[in-house]
């Protein structure tokens, strides 16, 4: 297997900077999801590391070996394209046999790719042209190309983006065990940070041409390291309240609704700060056992919304004019009243300290809450 490694990798199209001094490091035999908005350069890192793009300055290096100037067929790396890269004019069959011409010895041809075949599970769909595919169809026969390279390295941009849910939860599946049963390292680029949180050994989280964070998927939800991490991950996304730090102690001041217990305290210069809460992290204090309660905030909200969605009930709130989400685990089935909640209900919302993420205005970056008291 291989690892990855791109060392101040730097790209500019048109005298725009794409990727900007970019460091990652890949582990042999890991999937990593690269993870960031639209336009942030996920595609073109891909393509440096296929070879397909050449960075003005910085290295990529596979498993020691700088190969920034090796040509994209002498990589052990394979890639399946944003748009399926499938030839119009060939059958599905027709291309998997050209994608392994000059990769393998004759005599191993077939065994190849019958097993592609199957793993990818394409097996209906051989004598077809791409015309005649479906969205996931043609995914599907776009992943069996690289499945049946068996390159060390796999590429794969946006593989589950258009496709309905069914189909993308099946693909996701077969994709994960593709990757468990044929050794190799993968690379998977998305803008959906659940299909991220799902998938990955490893997020990397770009924004503007960098990394700005890499981790375990609970590593980034539970430690977000900046607004923009903080924003990309988690579903739905988190709560923001506006506080003040004064002598390092966080004021809710323009919040009237929001009160703290005792002084929560943040090692950091004064300023105003943002303090985010993911919507699973409010607690009915109505329905709370206090006696339990550590340190936290107290919201006093009054409820606009309640609607059920999959096993939780979903409450849309308001405090000093904002709107908020929470997420709530339904007790029973099928009332909006299961948890015992309605539309301009008022009612008190708690959040523990340890659930609290507070982020500088200013740096936009994560500032760590010290001790309470
Ligand atoms: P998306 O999620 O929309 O696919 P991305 O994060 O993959 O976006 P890239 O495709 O890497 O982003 O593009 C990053 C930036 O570089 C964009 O502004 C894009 O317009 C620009 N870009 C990419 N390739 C080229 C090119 N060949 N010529 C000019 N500009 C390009």
């Amino acid at each position: 297997m291989t690892s990855v490694h791109l060392c101040g990798l730097k790209k500019s199209f048109a005298g725009q900077i794409v990727i900007d001094n970019l460091d990652l490091t890949i582990e042999s035999g890991s999937y990593v999801v690269l993870l960031g908005p639209s336009g942030c350069g996920k595609t073109t890192t891909l393509r440096m590391i296929a070879g397909l793009d050449t960075p003005a300055t910085g290295k990529v290096v596979m498993n020691g070996n700088d190969v920034t100037r090796v040509a994209p067929r002498k990589r052990d790396v394979s890639m399946v394209f944003q748009n399926d890269g499938l030839y119009p004019h060939l059958t599905i069959e027709q291309t998997l046999r050209l994608s392994l011409q000059g990769r393998c010895a004759k005599s191993e041809l077939e065994a190849r790719l019958s097993d592609a075949v199957r793993i990818a599970g394409v097996g209906d769909l051989l004598g077809k042209l791409p015309r005649q595919l479906s969205g996931g169809e043609s995914r599907r026969a776009a992943l069996a190309a690289t499945v049946a390279k068996k390159t060390a390295v796999r590429l794969l941009d946006e593989p589950l983006s258009g496709l309905d849910v069914a189909v993308r939860e099946r693909l996701q599946r077969d994709i994960l065990q593709w990757h468990q049963r044929v050794p190799g390292t993968t690379i998977h680029v998305t803008h959906d940070g659940s299909e991220a949180m799902r998938m990955a050994d490893q997020i990397a989280v770009m924004d503007g041409g960098r990394i700005i964070q890499m981790g375990t998927p609970d590593q980034l939800y539970d430690q977000p390291q900046t607004i923009a991490v903080a924003k990309a991950i988690g579903t739905p996304t988190m709560n923001w309240l506006q506080a003040e730090l004064v002598d390092g102690v966080i004021q809710m001041s323009e919040q009237s609704d929001v009160s703290s217990g005792s002084a929560l305290r943040v090692a950091a210069p004064d300023g105003p700060v943002w303090v985010g809460v993911r919507p699973k992290a409010f607690h009915n204090s109505t329905a709370f056992d206090t006696s339990a309660r550590g340190q936290g905030i107290t919201i006093r909200a009054v409820i606009q919304d309640c609607r059920i969605v999959e096993e939780s009930n979903e409450v849309i709130w308001l405090a000093n004019g904002s709107r908020f989400l929470a997420v709530f685990a339904r007790s029973g089935k099928g009332s909006k009243l299961s948890i015992g909640l309605s539309v301009g209900q008022e009612l008190s919302l708690w959040v523990s300290a340890a659930d609290l993420h507070v982020f500088s205005r200013v740096t936009e970056q994560r500032l760590k809450l010290g001790d309470v008291g």
